[in-house]
């Protein structure tokens, strides 16, 4: 098969073993002779995939039995407007950190008012907004941890006065985090635990059912929620090779030792990479240095070398490098080396970049 180095920004890179377990479970599910995609999904073996996907979850990011962990089809998009319809009574504040926050709070206008609390679009969202005033009175505060497409990364839980709201699909299980620091985190799975076609939710079950809406059901998180456990996020057919793909995920991380254990690869892959680009005199970082996200790099060509961003591409590409071409807001390149991205990838775009530095001369 052909080399691939896999910097798509998602969907993206999975682990190996991850996609060697998937394609055995398509063929024989739990020993059963069937397949994962034939079977009902109140099957025993499927309500333990269910159940410990969960509860990989909670063990991963130390959730408390205060937090319900829901597994909803669609995307973060679709969370967007769930979050809001859950958790706005009549005002929410967002902090606009991208497209993404943008979209996020463009939904949530839908159900109240929708006050910006701080931008970056002033940059091009190539930095972090701090030292902004958060409304004391409105119902949470919305932010985007990782701006996938600028490559910035808040890399802190902030302290909010108020119920704090966080997109977290392209950095969850990136690094630890304190979920007690938020009312709420969602996300799609595609970026770092699993395919399309699934979000996750973390939410504070005390905080639900307060806004005097009455909700479709499938927009309710309370639905997703079960005296019996083993009914989570079961309510209706959840998207059951999304979640199986998840599970999988969550283990590996587990195994490789867990969130602590990602966020050391992560940064080592990250500083290698941003060494680089700050060395080579072709390149040029566009995020903030200090809000340099560890998940997606993105670098654009030096001035003087404006003219050879094609060369560069074709010459990447040619070495086996995947998906570093930049979104088209930003330009230039982007490597998203997400946690299933493996240092060796990293190290050879690195000399990629090296060797198409002394081909230019
Ligand atoms: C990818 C991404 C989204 C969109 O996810 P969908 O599942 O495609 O809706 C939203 N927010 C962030 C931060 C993302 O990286």
């Amino acid at each position: 098969m052909k080399v691939a180095h896999n910097f798509n920004a998602g969907p993206c890179v999975l682990p190996k073993p991850v996609i060697e377990s998937t394609i055995e479970a398509l063929r024989n599910f739990d020993n059963t002779g069937v397949g994962v995609l034939e079977i009902s999904h109140r099957t025993p073996g499927w309500e333990r995939i269910m159940t410990e996907t969960e509860q990989l979850w909670r063990d991963l990011l130390n959730i408390s039995d205060d937090y319900a962990v829901i597994l909803s089809g669609g995307g973060a998009s679709t969370q967007f407007y769930h979050a809001a319809a859950n958790l706005l009574k009549t005002k929410a504040s967002y902090v606009e950190t991208g497209l993404w926050a943008k979209k996020a709070a463009k939904e949530a206008k839908t159900f109240g008012e929708v006050v910006i609390a701080a931008s970056s679009e002033d940059k091009n969202y190539s930095y972090i907004p701090k030292g902004y005033t958060i409304p004391k009175d409105a119902d949470y505060l919305h932010i985007t941890t990782n701006n996938t497409i600028y490559g910035t990364e808040l890399h802190i839980d902030i302290d909010s006065p108020i119920p704090l709201v966080a997109d977290m699909s392209s950095d969850i299980m990136s690094r630890p985090i304190d979920v007690n620091k938020y009312a709420l985190i969602y996300g799609g799975a595609q970026k770092n635990v699993g395919p399309a076609g699934v979000a996750f939710v973390i939410v504070r079950k005390d905080l639900l059912g307060k806004t005097g809406r009455t909700l479709p059901t499938m927009v309710d998180y309370r639905t997703y929620i079960d005296n019996d456990p083993k009914n989570n996020s079961m309510y209706n057919t959840p998207p059951v090779i999304s979640i199986f793909v998840m599970h999988e995920t969550l283990q590996w991380i587990k195994k490789m030792g867990g969130v602590e254990a990602m966020h050391r690869l992560n940064l080592e892959k990250s500083t290698l990479l941003y060494n680089e680009i700050d060395r080579n005199k072709l390149f040029v970082g566009t995020a903030n240095k200090e809000d340099r996200s560890i998940m997606n790099v993105c670098f654009v060509m030096n001035e003087a070398y404006k003219d050879k961003e094609v060369e560069f591409l074709e010459f990447a590409t040619a070495q086996g490098m995947v998906g570093i071409k930049g979104h088209r807001s930003v330009g230039g390149f982007r490597a998203s080396i997400y946690n299933a991205c493996p240092l060796e990838s990293v190290k050879a775009l690195v000399a990629c970049m090296q060797e198409f530095e002394k081909k230019v001369g």
